[in-house]
């Protein structure tokens, strides 16, 4: 019989692992924490120990809220779908109000023993330096992937589509901008095939005080610090943090990311300027899903802590009551362009028995990273069976999360993304502003449910 072969035993891996032996495939699960390796015993810098499905920061698994908060949902979907994460967050949990946090040694050890005792399962502790040439393979080396392995899938699929940085800038909800304030406008009206008619950016104008306070603001925020193993890493200096080119001088944003030029504010419009004026510098948000529902601060990836980025965001003309779907950040952080390298089945289209799967694929988060493992092994099962795989609808949590990886997201702007409602499609019908958390979970349930009628979903060995 065919042995699925899994490459990390993190989050993903193991939930992977799990959904494969439960439908009776053989996995082969390779974790290299606790192969006795010389360079710290082959363990990635965050990682502490040599257990499966680590947890290497906080013991969070968000909201267990699954009916405002889209990652509550999520947890609702997965356990729908005989999740071992979510078993193990079960036996692990500890008190955190409407978070389902973990004790993580707890969690860890009920991966290890519902994995190491299945009997389809072989775990094995050594570390994999290239990518398999055969065999059906799901990757799931994580944020931190060793080195070898990281060369050799950028060998396999160009190295401009393999990140070792993230540059998140933050993201926000379309609906949450005042566009009496903003206005749309490419620079120079300049347009492609894909421009949508009135130009395809969100600009926030601001006078020269209103530039400088904000200045001020990037250079006094509070910050979160560079890991010295991130310091380290040579490739940040490609993604620079905003506060960064900021402190370069008074002007530097304004000849970069906040250049006004070519850019007619229509409010500001006088006889002589018929079309607007320049503002004195600008604020760009850029489309980020097909849906239209999410917009990115363009060049604003940044290191300040989250709450101070909220504060001082909110100082934008036009987005005082912005709400965010991301703040931004600077990590470590090993990721593919999914959006152009996979399939809708999270195959590599160059490679097909290769599948990729967790915070790889640029998901973001334990939950995320756990649901995409969840769904590699349960498409790899599907397409051993020869059976026909039906993804998710994108109206559920998963389905949502899927589609944005596989192909929604702007691939030029790809970035490792949360589950978040901006992914859904809008509610159907006119739902009040405060009901659409509510009308986004019922939906969900009902349309999970319909697309797990249609499928085997197998019992617990
Ligand atoms: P991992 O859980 O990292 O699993 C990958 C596994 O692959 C590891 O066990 C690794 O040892 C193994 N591996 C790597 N290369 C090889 C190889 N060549 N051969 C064999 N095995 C290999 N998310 C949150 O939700 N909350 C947080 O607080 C949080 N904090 C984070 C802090 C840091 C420093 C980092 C880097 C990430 C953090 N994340 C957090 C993101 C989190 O790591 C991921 O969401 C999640 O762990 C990813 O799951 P994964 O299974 O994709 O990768």
């Amino acid at each position: 019989t065919h042995t699925v072969h899994i490459i990390g035993g993190g989050l993903a891996g193991s939930e992977a692992a799990w959904q494969l032996a439960n439908r009776g495939v053989r996995v082969r699960l390779s974790e290299m924490r606790g192969a006795g390796l010389p360079d710290g015993g082959g363990r990635s810098p965050a990682h502490q120990g040599d257990g499966l499905a680590e947890l290497v920061c906080s013991n969070s698994f968000r909201s267990d809220d699954d009916t405002a908060n889209a990652v509550g949902l999520l947890h609702y979907e997965m356990r729908a779908c005989n999740s071992l994460m979510m078993r193990a967050a079960h036996e692990a949990q500890v008190p955190a109000g409407s978070a389902l946090a973990v004790d993580r040694d707890v969690f860890s050890a009920h991966v290890e023993r519902a994995l190491s005792e299945h009997p389809n399962v072989e775990v094995v502790r050594e570390r994999i330096d290239t990518l398999p040439a055969l065999g059906l393979t799901i990757v799931a080396t994580g944020p931190l992937t060793a080195a070898g392995l990281a060369a050799s899938i950028g060998a396999a699929t160009g190295a401009d589509s393999l990140a070792f940085f993230d540059a998140i800038a933050p993201i926000v909800y379309r609906d949450s901008i005042d566009m009496d304030i903003c206005w749309i406008q490419s620079r120079w009206d300049k347009k492609t095939e894909a421009s949508n008619e009135d130009g395809d950016y969100i600009n926030c104008p601001m006078t020269r005080d209103q530039y400088l306070a904000f200045r001020e603001g990037l250079l006094d925020g509070e910050k979160t610090e560079f890991k010295q193993w991130e310091a380290d890493t040579p490739y940040f200096e490609g993604c620079m943090p905003v506060e960064v080119m900021a402190a370069r001088g008074e002007d530097t944003l304004r000849f970069g990311p906040m250049k006004p030029v070519g850019l007619d504010n229509p409010r500001d419009a006088t006889p002589e300027f018929p079309q607007g004026r320049w503002p004195y510098a600008v604020v760009q948000l850029r489309q980020d899903n097909k849906l239209g529902t999410l917009w990115n601060m363009v060049g604003f990836q940044t290191k300040l802590k989250h709450a101070a980025q909220v504060a001082l965001f909110r100082t934008i003309p036009g987005l005082a009551n912005a709400e965010f779907a991301r703040l931004g950040g600077l990590h470590r952080n090993t990721f593919l362009n999914s959006p152009i390298l996979l399939d809708r089945q999270l195959r590599l289209k160059t490679a097909p028995h290769v599948r990729f799967a967790g915070q790889i694929t640029g998901c973001e988060g334990y939950v995320e990273s756990s649901a995409v493992g969840m769904l590699a092994g349960m498409m790899t099962a599907a397409e051993l069976a020869g059976e026909h795989w039906e993804s998710p609808p994108r109206t559920t949590a998963m389905g949502a999360l899927l589609s944005h990886i596989t192909g929604d997201a702007e691939a030029s702007s790809y970035q490792p993304m949360n589950v978040n409602f901006g992914l859904f499609p809008m509610p159907d019908d006119k739902v009040r502003k405060k009901d659409r958390k509510r009308a986004y979970t019922d939906r969900a349930k009902r349309d999970l449910s319909a697309w797990l009628g249609n499928m085997q979903v197998s019992e617990p060995a």
